[in-house]
């Protein structure tokens, strides 16, 4: 089975508008009138997306993704912003589950699921993130973690759904850490959520879904992480917020 890598710049709360026009101007100008044999997707902050839109929207080798959504469509929800918004600025993906949003601000498998299920109604591409913590991982639990956070995040998802949902195995301990997860314990974790995915949804979903790494990835280790058999791209933080570094990823690990 070929699947296409997907690499997505998770920006978080760095790169305000008029950074973001000089970093989409910049990046345009290093990947135009080439291609490549990846998926890009860049994900700023909700108040750049703009500006990324205004630069980047008609781009057809780049998407936009957002960060977070609401699993609400409109109402009495301060400082929320909804599906529907976000599809005005150009916008394709959307992470969910990120490590930061479960930890920091408390949102549930359950409340994630139901973003998950939002965004898929609205055709909005979710990024589902999952992964363990260091004292999980330590105590012998990665499996019933990832197990949990599978079934519950991707409950009542239809396989047509899943064919436009791409899963980003995140170990807890490796975001923004500088420690990356070895390619071996990578390759397991990302197989053992392919056999989730089997178990939830059959073979063939499972053989298609695109898994991204994220993790501390940074252009001197992508390639090898890339050349796993069950690694379809990286969810990128730190090492995305500089356009020669997000395409020195792309290119290294593509
Ligand atoms: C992330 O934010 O999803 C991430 C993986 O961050 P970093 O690359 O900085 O570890």
């Amino acid at each position: 089975m070929i699947r296409k890598p997907i690499f997505a710049a998770n920006w978080k709360m760095n790169i305000g508008p008029s950074e973001t026009e000089d970093f989409a101007k910049s990046f345009l100008s290093k990947v135009q009138n080439r291609t490549f044999p990846a998926d890009i997707v860049i994900a700023p902050p909700f108040v750049s997306l703009a500006k990324a839109a205004e630069i980047l929207g008609n781009v057809s080798s780049i998407a936009l993704a957002a960060q977070n959504c609401s699993q609400y469509d409109s109402g009495a929800y301060t400082g929320e912003i909804s599906g529907m918004m976000l599809k005005e600025f150009f916008v394709h993906y959307v992470i969910l589950g990120h490590s930061e949003r479960r930890a920091i601000f408390g949102e549930t498998d359950e409340v994630i699921n139901a973003k998950v299920r939002k965004a898929r109604e609205l055709n909005l591409k979710p990024i589902f993130c999952i992964g363990e913590t260091l004292d999980e991982r330590k105590a012998g639990q990665l499996e019933k973690v990832l197990r949990t956070q599978v079934s519950q995040g991707l409950k009542g998802v239809t396989e047509r759904d899943l064919q436009d949902i791409v899963i980003a195995y995140e170990p807890v301990w490796a975001i923004g850490t500088g420690v990356t997860a070895t390619a071996e314990q990578a390759q397991e974790a990302h197989a053992f959520v392919r056999s989730l995915v089997a178990e939830q949804f059959g073979n063939d979903a499972a053989a298609k879904i695109r898994i991204q790494y994220g993790g501390s990835v940074k252009p001197g280790n992508a390639a090898e992480l890339m050349a796993c058999p069950d690694i379809d791209g990286a969810l990128i933080g730190g090492a995305s917020l500089e356009p020669q570094s997000f395409l020195d990823i792309i290119q290294n690990g593509a």
